[in-house]
């Protein structure tokens, strides 16, 4: 049975921030249990990482065949079907509590208040401290990697991830003419690591300069930063929300309920599990479920 909202007309029951596979799973569940959500997100399309990652997501056992691209048109097609109410374009700037429970501020003083606020806003990729955008500093996987022409370049790769990794084999696949990774330490996967040749490694530390491009003084023609994610949340700083260790936002793992009551995170921003489009999706379901069990116990 579809439960009605009770308050007054502008008040939703929960806004969920961020339109990756987290929020729309959370917007889509909520809707699916009666009740009123709104989904809203700064970018001008439905789908989060997703659409920046053109290859195939071989990560969902439920899913096969798909790239990262139709994931995020699946979610979109999600939303449309379920009727969930979303709004693009829409990046918040300012959350803070009100007597009904959240208000979300966007630009031009929009507002939108809600009982109940789940932060689904996924994270950035760390670049260079201090460095200026420079076309040949690549910043994190995704796209902009994909259509590099790598062809007979000389590429340093920094960080010890899997994305460090991943992103060499992919442009030594692209016809580079070297790619050195240099790594503190390394963390990545050992398929990965095995398969770079170990002339290709420089593990310790290292220095940069990306005006020059060059790394321990050796010049390279372009630089792939894979220094890892932070998470999107500058924008509820007024929440004091408590993080974990590495700055992701501190949850509940039973709920996704935040430090801050009445407050969800969801997905790469808490980082509850490991970062995927499934682990996101079933963390939309906790948040869901949690906001269910609280807004039927206040209409009982
Ligand atoms: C290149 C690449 C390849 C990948 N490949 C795979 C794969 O094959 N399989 C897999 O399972 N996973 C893959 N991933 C990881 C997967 O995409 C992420 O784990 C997943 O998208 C995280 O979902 P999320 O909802 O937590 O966050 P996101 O997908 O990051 O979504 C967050 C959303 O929040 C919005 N947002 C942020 N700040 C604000 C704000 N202030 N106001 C409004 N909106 C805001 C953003 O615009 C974004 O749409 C890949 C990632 C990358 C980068």
């Amino acid at each position: 049975m579809r439960i009605q909202s009770t308050g007054l007309p502008s008040l939703y029951d929960a806004i969920v921030v961020g339109a990756g596979p987290a929020g729309v799973s959370c917007a889509v569940w909520l809707v699916r249990l009666g009740f009123n959500p709104v989904l809203v997100d700064a970018a001008d399309a439905v789908g989060g990482l997703c659409r920046i990652n053109p290859f195939m997501d071989d990560w969902n056992a439920s899913l096969p065949g798909v790239n990262g691209l139709q994931v995020a048109d699946n979610l979109s097609k999600s939303l449309a079907q379920t009727k969930v109410e979303y709004r693009l374009k829409w990046p918040v700037q300012t959350v803070r509590t009100c007597a009904s429970g959240f208000e979300v501020l966007g630009l031009n003083n929009d507002v939108l208040k809600g009982r109940y606020l789940v932060l689904a806003t996924g994270v950035k990729a760390r670049g260079l401290s201090n460095a200026l955008p420079n076309p040949r500093v690549l910043v994190g996987p995704g796209r902009h990697v994909a259509n590099f022409d790598f062809t007979n370049q000389r590429v340093a790769v920094l960080g010890g991830g899997d994305n460090a990794f991943e992103n060499a084999l992919f442009v030594l696949e692209k016809g580079a003419r070297n790619v050195q990774v240099f790594a503190r330490t390394v963390r990545a996967q050992r398929q990965f690591v095995q398969q770079l040749p170990a002339s290709a490694l420089t593990i310790g530390t290292y220095t940069v300069d990306s005006d020059s491009l060059t790394v321990n003084n050796e010049p390279y023609d372009v630089l792939l930063v894979m220094y890892g994610w932070e998470p999107n949340v500058e924008f509820a700083a007024e929440l004091g929300l408590a993080r974990t260790q590495r700055g992701f936002v501190s949850i509940n793992f039973e709920t996704a309920e935040t430090s801050c009551d009445g407050v969800y995170a969801i997905g790469e921003v808490a980082s509850r599990q490991h970062p995927c489009v499934v682990t996101a999706l079933a963390d939309g379901v906790t948040a869901a479920k949690a906001i269910q069990a609280r807004l039927e116990a206040n209409v009982n």
